[in-house]
């Protein structure tokens, strides 16, 4: 088939790339001319474990090209898909202006019959809006939903291998191509679920609210480990053995980040008001997350007394590894509050150091961002580790002591992934997330 994917961000990228992949002719569309230029001069502009060698396999090959447009022949396009950004407005709600522009200009360049497919994440009725705004074309429209699942850091495997395929079309016509278009992802068995377009668009919402509601109640309850001298890796091992409530998503830290948990939960609670109905778990859980993340930085405050003139060194900081996303990550604000404060804050993560510095600029704030993760401790008062990359499972605790400063340094696990006693036995201080010092590791894992 051929097919256009309008926005060439983590998800629009990953969905064009693959479908090349499967054997598409594909162009990706996005209105930022510097990404576009880019893309066609071999950089891939973001980090995402396995994309760059996919996309230049199937640049090569012809299947996949980059364009600020929609030319021929892709004005003769079967599919559109639209993956283009649905940031927070300031109500809280989703901004879909994006997604009417894309939509506006396939209507005014479609030149057959097609699908719409909405792959972004939008409020439920947002298909219905692009169907009435499509309907002026020339040709025949229809317009699906189509919401995307995969997770940043893992999104060419999950696109390859998905969990489910949530689509939500009215007519037979459209459910025909789909399956169809995604037939190759399902030949060791069916991972369709085919409903209504309004229902697929709450599917979206209502999954990621309730991943966000796990990861919340976890740290809710970090917090009163915390207090009470519970360990919350046994409170989870506990909890997760019971098989209705499974062990997957109950990790303690620093709050959820990202592109999507933050805005997601916030958009579905803010449907809910504009609906009359008030979703008080999504609530709770977007509250419960604004009070880790001050309890990561109280945590730090505390241990060192005042922050005012230390050096604070941060270790992961995109908001989750395999990702060079920083959108809404822990360590931005976790910094922004201790350059606040009058800390001086250093840093070192294996992809998210430019996007980092770049963010905090936007804070108009400036910090050091290391090459090597041991350089950025050089001198600092403690050590955050805030993203739970590979390459900082097993460090070398001694060496930490060593280049870190005082007698008996800081160090703050926000992931729980080191051990505490071993971190102990170096001569550091440790401070887990609802994890007793005395604690021997993470067990269970
Ligand atoms: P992104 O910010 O990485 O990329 C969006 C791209 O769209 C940008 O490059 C932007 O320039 C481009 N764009 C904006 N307006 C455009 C237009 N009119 N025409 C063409 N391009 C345009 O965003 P993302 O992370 O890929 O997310 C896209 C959507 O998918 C959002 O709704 C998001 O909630 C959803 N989603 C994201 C993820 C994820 O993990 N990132 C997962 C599932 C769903």
């Amino acid at each position: 088939m051929r097919l256009v994917a309008f926005g060439a961000g983590y998800v629009g990228l990953v969905t064009g790339t693959g479908m090349a992949e499967l054997g598409h002719e594909v162009l990706c569309v996005d209105i930022d001319p510097d990404k576009i230029q880019r893309l066609n001069d071999g950089v891939v502009p973001i980090y995402e474990p396995g994309l760059t060698d996919l996309i230049r396999r199937n640049e090569r090959s012809g299947r996949l090209r980059f364009s600020i447009e929609v030319a021929p022949p892709f004005d003769e396009a079967d599919v559109y898909f639209i993956a283009v950004g649905t940031p927070p407005t300031d109500g809280g709600g989703a901004d879909t202006r994006a997604v009417m522009a894309a939509a506006d200009q396939i209507a005014r360049t479609a030149k057959r019959k097609a699908l719409v497919a909405i792959k972004s994440t939008v409020p439920v009725g947002t298909c219905d809006a692009v169907q009435e705004r499509v309907n002026r074309a020339k040709v025949p429209l229809e317009v699906v939903s189509n919401p995307e699942f995969l997770k940043e850091g893992a999104a060419v495997s999950d696109f390859f291998r998905p969990d489910r395929i949530v689509m939500g079309a009215r007519t037979e016509e459209a459910r025909q191509i789909l399956r169809r278009l995604y037939a190759p992802l399902q030949l060791s068995g069916e991972r369709l679920v085919i409903t209504d377009p309004r229902s697929s668009e709450l599917v979206k919402y209502a999954s990621n609210t309730m991943l966000a509601m796990r990861v919340s109640f976890m740290n809710e309850l970090s917090r009163l480990c915390h207090v009470t001298g519970a360990d919350i890796h046994a409170v989870r091992l506990g909890v997760g053995s019971d098989s209705r409530i499974g062990n997957r998503f109950l990790y303690a830290g620093p709050g959820y980040g990202g592109s999507c948990f933050p805005k997601d939960v916030q958009a579905l609670a803010h449907l809910g008001k504009t609906h009359g109905v008030a979703m008080r778990l999504a609530e709770a859980t977007h509250a419960a997350n604004e009070e880790q993340a001050a309890f990561v930085t109280q945590l730090v405050e505390e241990a060192l007394g005042t922050v005012s003139g230390k050096t604070v060194a941060l270790w992961g900081l995109a908001f989750k590894p395999e990702t060079d996303d920083v959108r809404e990550s822990p360590a931005v604000k976790l910094a922004a509050v201790l350059l606040a404060h009058g800390a001086t804050v250093v840093g070192h993560d294996p992809e998210a150091g430019p996007n980092f510095t770049r963010a905090l600029e936007a804070h108009q704030a400036s910090v050091t961002v290391h090459d090597r993760e041991y350089d950025a401790l050089d001198g600092a008062d403690a050590l955050v580790l805030l993203t739970e990359w590979r390459s900082y499972r097993a460090p070398n605790f001694a060496e930490i002591k060593r280049r870190l400063r005082g007698a008996r340094p800081l160090v703050v696990d926000a992931r729980n992934i080191w051990a505490p006693r071993e971190i102990e036995a170096e001569g550091l201080r440790y401070q887990g997330i609802g994890v007793p010092p005395q604690a021997a590791s993470r067990k269970g894992d």
